[in-house]
């Protein structure tokens, strides 16, 4: 018994099933069922939600979604030992688990859930970065998700939550920020997790916005971003000069000084830089 249902605790799961955590997959485990409930409960009421869980390991974190009522579980894996252990918890929750051994970059897991869907992930932190920008540039908005609880290294996270002027400050935070009201909801050191991993981790909470912040082509609001950040120490009139040969007009006509760096300016204001790109044709 573990306190929050009456599977055994992990540790004797891990053991029972020889799960020794693979460095090639990001195999960090969440160990104590009282936090993978509460990391649970960060993504909100789950009582009426299907939740997407990615990498569900030994299942801590899958068991507290379960005890938090989610209505419906799908966990994707790709390592298969960690299978059994999943098909015990689907047993002791009938009809609530689905367990799909895979790869989450190639499986549609649309095809199984219904909405509203929620997001939540101890991410392994070698895909962890590629699925939240995929998450966040589907082709429609709003997308097929109403919300993300994922864990990520907290420089990951910082750089989600980051704002002009910061070292974090980048795409990931433009991108972030344009299309969701993102959030660090909480702070765990390495031995929250085994084996301990070398750095922080923290939970982000990412709420979908019924519709982006501020008018733009995401494409072109993009091509802009890409394209000032992978120069972000030059002026933007140099760092922009492949986007437009009128670059110099444009920032002037959105109100950004030519002579400012990409790390200095906001969301609204690289969003009025891409409509006007985006008018200019
Ligand atoms: N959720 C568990 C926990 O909190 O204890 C495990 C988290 S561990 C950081 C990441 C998990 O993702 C591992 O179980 C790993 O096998 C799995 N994984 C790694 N790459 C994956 C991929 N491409 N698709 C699905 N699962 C993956």
């Amino acid at each position: 018994m573990s306190g929050i249902d009456d599977l055994p605790p992990l540790r004797d799961v891990i053991a029972t099933y020889e799960l020794a955590a693979k460095k090639s997959l990001g195999q960090n485990f969440l160990l104590d069922l009282n936090l993978t409930a509460k990391i649970a409960r960060l993504a909100g009421d789950l009582t009426g939600a299907d939740v997407l869980e990615i990498g569900p390991g030994p299942g801590g974190l899958t068991r507290g979604l379960l005890a938090e009522g989610a209505r419906r579980v799908l966990a994707i894996e790709k390592d298969p030992r960690c299978m059994p252990a999943l098909a015990e918890i689907a047993a002791a929750y009938p009809g609530r688990l689905q367990a799909i051994n895979g790869d989450a970059l190639t499986v549609n897991p649309l095809e199984h859930l219904t909405p509203p869907i929620k997001i939540a992930a101890n991410l392994p932190y070698n895909v962890g970065t590629e699925l939240l920008v995929r998450w966040l540039t589907p082709p429609e908005w709003p997308p097929f998700w109403v919300s993300l609880t994922l864990m990520f290294q907290r420089e990951v996270a910082q750089r989600i939550v980051a704002t002009p002027g910061s070292k974090a400050y980048g795409r990931l935070a433009l991108l972030a920020q344009w299309r969701t009201d993102p959030k660090i909801v909480m702070d765990l050191p390495p031995e929250a997790f085994s084996p301990p991993p070398k750095v922080n981790s923290a939970v982000v909470h990412l709420t979908a916005l019924p519709a982006p912040r501020y008018p733009a082509d995401p494409a072109v609001l993009n091509m802009v971003v890409a394209a000032a950040f992978n120069q972000r120490r030059k002026m933007l009139r140099s760092a922009l000069k492949s986007v437009s040969p009128q670059i110099e007009d444009h920032l002037h006509a959105v109100g950004i000084k030519p002579t400012e760096r990409a790390e200095q300016v906001g969301l609204e204001a690289f969003c009025a830089l891409a409509r006007s790109l985006a008018t200019a044709g």
